[in-house]
């Protein structure tokens, strides 16, 4: 193992801050109507306000099927603006975006927006910063500041929506087709507005984006007891288990949540979720040089999964700033994928899109680069041309 890395405490309870202001998106449908009533006005202005706000119109005075003279104020109650953007990077010819984000306090989160000639996927942040310190993580590294409010959540995936709704992503309109809970944050340490965000997702307008719920992904590290009351939800997202190591010696060092809950507990909590939606999880494993990419560990790896609903994701290690850790070499990923496939486990190579803006997976640690940002500029100028982005694409 390398010494470098700090070993840091987890966290599973967020520090309380100010709370972000209420938000209709935070709300069911029922208590947003009860909440607009309140404010003297017809339920049905609820709808009104939902087909506006998850279609990305945030400005009052386009919501023409409001009253003018109650518009603001309603606006004022139920959509006020919870993520500023502070700035957008974006890579592999406009293709993709990353999306820093200022909250009420200050607190920073980032999102990607990923399109692919099939698809575009927008990677989420469900909380600020992490408190689960996996060691070659950028995230976990900075520790956790604190939740976000299922609106703030919620409002990343509308705002990519709107992104690609309005021909702003490059490729003319399209639609937002997939999210991902692989921003910022552990999703199920944050689990009642995650929940609320779910629901968000998959409900049909005017409530919520419409997507199907195939297509957004939780993501999280294995805490155990979540997972199970995800199962007992009746949902059918895709749930993705980010293992990293088959055995517990070396996942207590590279995800420590494994010191409450082991590699044999994760893996069956996902099968019982695959098992009542009858749909394969997906296990997420980053490739780090020499420390988790032995042969040994992909036999290991692919006895642990054979004959389970499961898929293999392997990452690339993204090496974060101040790591000595770095990617797998390509000749040992090829054998990794190799020696899972002959074990019949169902394995892709992850893209790694969005390095060169630090938009990959596990590099997204906004507090760091709070310094310098202008208080206002969007868009940037295209950090194109893109390193080329390589394999097998998934999700
Ligand atoms: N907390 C959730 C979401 C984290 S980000 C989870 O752990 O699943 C999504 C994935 O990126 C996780 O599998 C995470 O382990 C992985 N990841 C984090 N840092 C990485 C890095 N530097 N390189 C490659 N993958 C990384």
């Amino acid at each position: 193992m390398d010494g470098a890395m700090t070993a840091l405490p987890l966290v599973f309870d967020a520090p309380r801050r100010g709370r972000p202001p209420r938000h209709l998106a935070d709300l069911t449908r029922e208590e947003a109507r009860a909440a607009v009533a309140e404010l003297g006005q017809p339920a049905f202005r609820a709808d009104q306000l939902a087909r506006h706000f998850y279609r990305g119109v945030t400005d009052p005075a386009q919501m023409t099927d409001l009253p003018a003279a109650v518009r603001e104020d309603l606006a004022a109650a139920l959509l006020p603006g919870l993520l500023t953007p502070v700035r957008t990077l974006s890579a592999d010819g406009g293709r993709t975006r990353k999306t820093l984000w200022r909250l009420h306090d200050g607190a920073l989160v980032e999102s990607v927006l990923m399109r692919y000639p099939d698809r575009a996927t927008v990677c989420i942040s469900s909380q600020a910063g992490c408190g689960m310190a996996c060691p070659f993580c950028a995230t976990g590294q900075n520790g956790l500041t604190r939740n976000l409010s299922a609106a703030e959540i919620t409002g990343q995936a509308v705002a990519a929506a709107a992104a690609m709704a309005s021909g702003a992503v490059t490729g003319g309109p399209g639609r937002l087709s997939n999210v991902v809970f692989m921003g910022m944050g552990e999703p199920l340490a944050n689990y009642a507005r995650v929940r609320r965000t779910l629901d968000a997702l998959v409900t049909p307008a005017p409530h919520g984006l419409g997507l199907s719920q195939r297509s957004v992904t939780v993501s999280t590290v294995g805490v155990v007891p979540a997972i199970r009351r995800l199962t007992e939800e009746g949902l059918a997202v895709t749930l993705a288990v980010s293992l990293h190591a088959p055995d517990d010696e070396l996942r207590d060092t590279l995800v420590p949540v494994n010191t409450r809950w082991k590699v044999a507990e994760v893996v069956a909590a996902a099968d019982a979720y695959a098992e009542r939606t009858g749909r394969r999880y997906s296990v997420e494993y980053a490739l780090i040089r020499d420390v988790n990419d032995q042969p040994d560990r992909a036999d290991a790896l692919g006895r642990l999964l054979a004959g389970r609903r499961a898929h293999v994701n392997l990452i690339p290690l993204n090496p974060t700033p101040g790591s000595r850790w770095d990617a797998s070499p390509l000749p040992a990923q090829r054998e990794f994928v190799t020696r899972l496939r002959a074990h019949g486990v169902p394995t892709t190579v992850r893209d790694t899109r969005g390095q060169d803006i630090d938009g990959a997976c596990g590099q997204l640690a906004a507090a760091d680069r709070v310094e310098g940002v202008p208080a206002v500029a969007l868009p940037q100028p295209s950090l194109e041309p893109p390193v080329e982005m390589g394999a097998e694409a998934d999700q």
